[in-house]
């Protein structure tokens, strides 16, 4: 594993399987999505930011979108697209979909109710040593390292047992956040989703901020996995981090058409790719079927053609 990570202190045991995404990367979000803005505008795209989706119209007998109506006024449209990440319950609820799926099991049993959406919530946090301090042996900027595993994890602190069920963590080193930032497997909100306010979102949150169990636990596992976290936790960063996402069924994004007119991009949480989807989406939209999409149609429940299961903590792995 030292070989495969690039650093010489790595000393997490038993790792069985190693994956190396080579061209994978990081970037800061912020910086991203205004330079993706920007593109788009340099396009002839007009960009309205501030103005809230409150309901849709449809008209003359048929479901399709006629018009959106917003906190600015109603805008008539001929097609509408719908990406708004961790708020798609309510959107979905404007559009009138489904509330709850019947999924087709891989037992053929039907398995009625289940909830269109619910929330997880997000661990996230930063250990404020000098970014600088995670470099290979080459002096390169690292991978973002993600580690699962199921040995034993012990307290950087006093020793003691956190955990020893299957556990995950991700980390890299990050100069806005000044520290090494990452997270650990999120858990299931468990009030009913009806009842989970989404805003104020992230770090204004009252109920979704990380707690001082993720941060031993997270900064016990860092040392884990490399010995120069270890005597590090007096450094975490006890500021407001985390947040939370709308996750389907099966905790994969829901990529379809619906109401005839409107193409919903469900991420599910799963990252930054969905710059990527954009571009299949807009093909779609121009005419195009794309066999990439095909595995993330919502028919997907009732016909059984679901995902397989994966032994990671997360739910997006
Ligand atoms: C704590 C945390 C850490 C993450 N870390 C990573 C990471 O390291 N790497 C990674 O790839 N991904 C990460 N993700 C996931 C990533 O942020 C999302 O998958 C991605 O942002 C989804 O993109 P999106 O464009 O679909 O939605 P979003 O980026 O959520 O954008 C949705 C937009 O819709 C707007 N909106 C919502 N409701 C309305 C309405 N009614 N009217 C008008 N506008 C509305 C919102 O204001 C928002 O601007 C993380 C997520 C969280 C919560």
């Amino acid at each position: 594993t030292p070989l495969a990570t690039g650093v010489h202190d790595w000393q997490a045991q038993g790792i069985t399987s190693v994956l190396h995404e080579k061209r994978g990367g990081y970037a800061n979000n912020t910086g991203t999505v205004y330079g993706l803005g920007g593109k788009a505008e340099s396009e002839g795209v007009r960009i309205m930011s501030g103005v809230k989706v409150q309901g849709f119209e449809s008209g003359n007998g048929s479901g399709a979108i006629t018009a959106v109506q917003t906190d600015r006024g109603t805008i008539q449209c001929d097609y509408v697209i719908v990406a708004v990440g961790p708020w798609v319950k309510s959107v979905w609820e404007m559009l009138e979909l489904p509330r709850a799926v019947t999924i087709k099991g891989a037992d053929g049993m039907l398995h009625e109710n289940v909830p269109t959406w619910v929330f997880w919530s997000l661990q996230e946090g930063t250990l404020g040593v000098d970014p600088n301090l995670q470099r290979t042996n080459d002096g390169d900027m690292p991978p973002v390292i993600h580690v699962d595993t199921d040995a034993a994890l012990h307290s950087c602190v006093d020793g003691s047992v956190v955990t020893d069920q299957m556990w995950g963590i991700y980390y890299k080193p990050d100069f806005h956040f000044g520290g090494i930032q990452g997270g650990a497997a999120p858990f299931k909100v468990a009030a009913d989703p009806d009842d989970v306010a989404v805003d104020p979102y992230g770090p204004e949150s009252p109920d979704f901020v990380v707690g001082e169990e993720f941060a031993h636990m997270w900064v016990s596992a860092l040392a884990h996995c490399q010995k120069r976290f270890e005597g590090q936790m007096p450094k975490y960063k006890n500021e407001p981090s985390g947040g939370i996402g709308a996750f389907s069924p099966d905790s994969f994004p829901v990529f379809d058409v619906f109401r005839e007119n409107c193409y919903v991009i469900a991420d599910s949480n799963h990252g930054f790719k969905m710059i990527g989807v954009g571009k299949l989406v807009a093909e779609e939209i121009c005419g195009a079927r794309s066999k990439l999409m095909e595995p993330f149609r919502f028919s997907r429940y009732i016909e059984g053609k679901l995902h397989p299961v994966s032994n990671s903590p997360f739910p997006w792995s």
